[in-house]
């Protein structure tokens, strides 16, 4: 079963609550659900949002386009198969039996989580974003530890 579904604005905002991002509009879900067995299901595909994030180096607001994938085995009773159990931890398989109920899933654990996991520890607006060293107290040869100092020559020489 292939389903494409948008993400709405409010569950994605709900999923990034104290993350320190926010939403930028709604996301889509792109995911097909295989029963591979009565009560087992492989869940794969991707969910897309584009997420507003702050630059940990110029404070600036920044888009984050995500794109996580999911690729997850979702079983009722995970002891049921054969080496699963010993291969998952608990909190996984919490996860898993967390999404059957009865006859229908519920991936928003599954999908929280895929883009979550999908956002940067320390976002930066570019790779070489260095604007945190303008922050810096400027350079003054005083408080130059004097162990230092050699280093600082070099780095003069050097731009000379
Ligand atoms: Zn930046």
């Amino acid at each position: 079963m292939n389903l494409i579904e948008p993400i709405p604005r409010p569950w994605l905002s709900d999923a990034l609550a104290e993350t320190g991002f926010e939403t930028s509009g709604q996301g889509k879900l792109d995911i097909r659900v295989t029963e591979t067995a009565t009560g087992q299901y492989l869940v794969m595909g991707v969910a897309k949002a584009t997420i507003q994030a702050t630059c940990v180096s110029c404070l600036e607001g920044f888009e984050i386009p995500v794109k996580a994938e999911i690729s997850v085995f979702l079983c009722a009773d995970p002891k049921e198969v054969p080496g699963l159990s010993e291969a998952r931890d608990l909190d996984v398989e919490d996860l898993q039996k967390e999404a059957i109920h009865g006859e229908t899933l519920v991936l928003d654990g599954l999908v929280r989580d895929a883009i979550l996991l999908d956002l940067p520890m320390n976002p930066r607006c570019r790779p070489e974003c260095q604007a945190w060293r303008d922050r810096l107290p400027q350079d003054d040869q005083e408080s130059i530890d004097p162990r230092l100092l050699p280093l600082k020559k070099a780095r003069v020489a050097k731009e000379d």
